[in-house]
């Protein structure tokens, strides 16, 4: 089956549109945030150009080459990163040597580079020698979580396509057609940034349970004025994960000074909490620690510098509940 999201269906239109043109180009950008299904459009893509008998702008999903994408055995398709390790050189290496065969079936080979952000100079500059001089039977599909990171010399040799973040009301919708009731729904879309899939997976992963447990912590540290988190206070906690639950926590007290956080989006014993911090914690500090977690999320995800954790939590603690008088 083809995963076509319906906040996808604006940029499925102008894939189709340029089919329809009989004008592909040989190089597509998707861009946006992680969890939001930017991978099941690359192969959508590659299933609607290759189709035999598209319905209604969709693939058919019964001929053989739809069959071959959905048995994940189609010899036309490469796809290339798809977790947080670095692609090499080699892998680069690798696949440009494969493209240059002559598509198996249909009219092109696809070339799928997921997280193109994973590619060391290197391989960045062996994939530009490649799209410079692009072959009429591929097809690159580039995929990018932070479009700012990309050289400027890939980006003017590709077509791009940005993917908004989906609305709040179409997050709840999807989830809720996914049986998740209306109170999980709240907080998992909420924990996931109103990023779908990524809901979904950190609702497998019973996020919600240790997210409950981080609050309590947190507010105990803050009634008790421990300037400090101790390391057992932290330590079933992975560094990115001490950092998004705090933003969460911390950008819902900015968002209940500013009147914009009502109870009804929240759950009531969460609601609660926040409002307990709120009258505790100063918003100025609360601003200034925000900013010093973009920077270590910064670091420590897109640059993969990592932080040690107790002194990056000491770090922000310490700005966050410090007392000047
Ligand atoms: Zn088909």
């Amino acid at each position: 089956m083809t995963h076509i999201y319906s906040w996808q269906n604006k940029q499925r239109q102008m894939i189709w549109n340029s089919i329809s043109a009989n004008y592909i180009p040989s190089a597509i950008l998707l861009s946006g945030e992680r969890g939001i299904g930017l991978t099941d459009f690359a192969i959508y893509i590659a299933k609607i150009v290759s189709c035999s008998k598209v319905k209604n702008s969709s693939p058919c999903d019964d001929c053989r080459e739809c069959n071959s994408f959905n048995s994940g055995i189609n010899h036309d398709l490469l796809l290339l990163g798809g977790d947080d390790e670095p692609i090499s050189i080699l892998d680069v290496r690798e696949m440009i040597n494969k493209i240059y065969y002559t598509p198996t079936s249909g009219n092109y080979r696809f070339v799928v580079i997921d997280c193109i952000e994973q590619l060391n100079s290197s391989s960045m500059n062996a994939l530009l020698k490649t799209l410079e001089e692009p072959s009429k039977h591929v097809i690159f599909i580039l995929i990018s979580y932070h479009r700012t990171l990309m050289p400027a010399t890939i980006k003017s040799r590709v077509k791009e396509i940005y993917f908004p973040t989906p609305p709040p009301s179409e997050v709840k919708k999807f989830l809720m057609e996914r049986g998740l009731t209306e109170n999980i729904v709240n907080i998992y879309s909420y924990i996931a940034k109103y990023r779908p899939l990524e809901a979904i997976e950190l609702y497998k992963d019973k996020k919600m349970e240790k997210f409950e447990q981080f609050i309590e912590m947190f507010l105990s540290a803050v009634v008790n004025n421990r300037q400090l988190l101790k390391s057992s206070d932290i330590k079933s906690y992975d560094t990115l994960e001490w950092l998004d639950f705090l933003e969460l926590i911390l950008s819902d007290i900015v968002r209940l000074h500013m009147h914009i956080l009502d109870s009804a989006s929240r759950n009531k014993k969460y609601f609660d909490t926040i409002s307990k911090l709120k009258s505790i914690l100063n918003i100025e500090k609360i601003l200034v620690s925000l900013g010093r977690i973009s920077e270590l999320y910064f670091t420590n995800k897109i640059l993969n510098i990592k932080s040690n954790k107790q002194i990056m939590i000491d770090d922000i603690t310490i700005r966050l509940l410090y007392k000047t008088n």
